[in-house]
């Protein structure tokens, strides 16, 4: 993790946030290199999930929701950690995550913390003796909501209370009749939306696995269960999820696994609920969540705000909520298992080496005239920048020899880096580079963009 987040300073992927002022706990900045990544796993999620499937609608809903959407979510209620804090420091833990490595430190295998309600960690706390990382005594664990709060200006008194959104999903609930007034979708589709979503965790220094804003990708399948077989498409999703993960991002699938919410811990209106887990460097954690969440978010919204949720059945004239289904995925989150399996120590070549699926990489492809006072030969690189500009974003550099450039180019992941030489301007051949082998082959500048593909 340590070289992850050097490498990941030190070559402009991610700072930390007002770094200047000593930083804000569990919040960080995307670099240069960072946005690039960020924005091509934002747009394949986008590509693969809404723009390919003609089942699918996107939408783009506000952080700031009316303040009631949560009172009818369960979110004002019940969207809480279990707090403990340490009676001497009074730094704050989660009480789930003590135990857990407790649990872990002492090879107990018999608890399984997710199944536990919030007394008997406090009872559990006790009994074992649970002290804090610092080695001191804790309070006895109390929920706190995750919820931001904040106020808008216009408004006066308490009626100015408006939250941050903890999740994308419930704009995508309250426009949900919205949806199916304005376009020609019936049942089954989905919804996607993504965007910033707020959080006020108690657990700091996980990077950028758990941070207070973040970006969400969610989706809500909508389904009438009387004609769609639930198990059957929670099925279907769950393969797409892993064929995004595998595939689109290249991930090892070695590196991945599915863990199912045991009854205990699954969210009551739940039926059904799985993690794909990431094995990322601190453990197997959880990098996108999918549910069977029945009909009750349209539900609690059209008793809460009073407005009907129903959908009619074009044929039958039937009138029912309809069930969905819920696939929940963290960008950052996704951001982090992408930068750690892509890294590689490649000690055989003496480099660091960042082996990003090449559309992710924030460079496809890396120019470099051979030598940068030639004017001929920087002229050519130029025109073959431009070209290749058209189709990807290209990285131009003409510092230094090939070698470090080179170097430099396989630690920010770039798939290929192209030459331009004297050969080139007699034959126009230009030298190109594999990041992964160190392959150099001569390729005709005409059969240059099929070989970047
Ligand atoms: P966790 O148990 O890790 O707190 P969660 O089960 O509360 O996560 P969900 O509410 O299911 O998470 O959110 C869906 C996805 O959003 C998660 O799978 C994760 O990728 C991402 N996510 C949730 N909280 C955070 C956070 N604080 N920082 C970054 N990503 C997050």
């Amino acid at each position: 993790m340590d070289k992850l987040i050097a490498l990941c300073k030190r070559r402009g992927f991610v700072f930390q946030t007002s770094e200047i002022y000593g930083g804000l706990a569990n919040s960080y900045d995307y670099g240069p290199l960072g946005a690039e990544l960020l924005r091509n796993i934002r747009n394949l999620w986008w590509r693969e999930f809404i723009q390919k499937r003609p089942d699918m609608v996107g939408l783009d809903t506000q952080i700031l929701l009316h303040p009631e959407t949560w009172v009818g979510s369960g979110h004002v209620a019940s969207f809480s950690d279990p707090l403990v804090e340490d009676t001497v420091t009074h730094k704050r833990y989660r009480a789930d995550h003590l135990i857990e490595s407790w649990l872990e430190k002492n090879g107990r295998t018999d608890v399984v913390v997710e199944d536990m309600k919030i007394d008997e960690m406090a009872d559990f706390i006790v009994q074992n003796e649970i002290k804090s990382p610092d080695g001191n005594d804790i309070t006895r664990p109390r929920t706190f909501n995750l919820l931001f709060e904040t106020a808008i200006g216009a408004v006066a008194g308490e009626k100015s209370k408006v939250y941050l959104r903890g999740e994308t999903a419930q704009g995508i609930f309250t426009d949900f009749k919205n949806i199916v007034q304005s376009t020609r979708v019936r049942l089954p589709f989905g919804v996607g939306n993504i965007g910033k979503s707020f959080r006020n965790e108690i657990t700091t220094g996980q990077f950028i696995f758990r941070t207070i804003e973040f970006e969400q990708a969610e989706i809500e399948y909508f389904f009438d269960p009387e004609s769609t077989d639930w198990k059957l498409l929670l099925e279907s999703w769950k393969k797409a999820m892993w064929q995004f993960v595998t595939e689109t991002l290249g991930i090892r699938e070695s590196n991945l696994r599915w863990r199912r919410h045991t009854d205990k811990e699954r969210s009551h209106y739940s039926k059904d609920t799985y993690d794909l887990d990431y094995h990322f460097p601190f453990g197997w954690k959880e990098l996108w969540g999918i549910a069977y969440r029945t009909d009750y978010d349209l539900r609690q919204h059209q008793e809460h705000s009073g407005h009907n949720m129903e959908y009619t059945d074009q044929s039958s004239g039937r009138k029912f909520i309809p069930h969905v289904i819920e696939p929940a995925l963290g960008i950052n989150r996704t951001f982090l298992m992408v930068i750690a399996d892509a890294y590689w120590d490649d000690e055989a070549n003496n480099r660091t080496v960042l082996k990003l699926h090449p559309s992710l990489a924030p460079f496809r492809v890396a120019v470099f005239p051979l030598v940068k006072n030639k004017e001929k030969l920087v002229q050519k690189a130029k025109e073959v920048y431009s070209q290749l500009a058209e189709k990807y974003r290209v990285a131009w550099d003409d510092r230094g020899n090939i070698g470090k450039r080179y170097l430099y180019q396989d630690e920010i992941g770039t798939p290929f880096c192209v030459t331009i030489d004297y050969q080139t301007l007699e034959d126009g051949t230009v030298t190109v580079r594999d990041r992964d082998t160190t392959e150099q082959v001569r390729v005709a500048l005409t059969q240059l963009a099929d070989h970047i593909g």
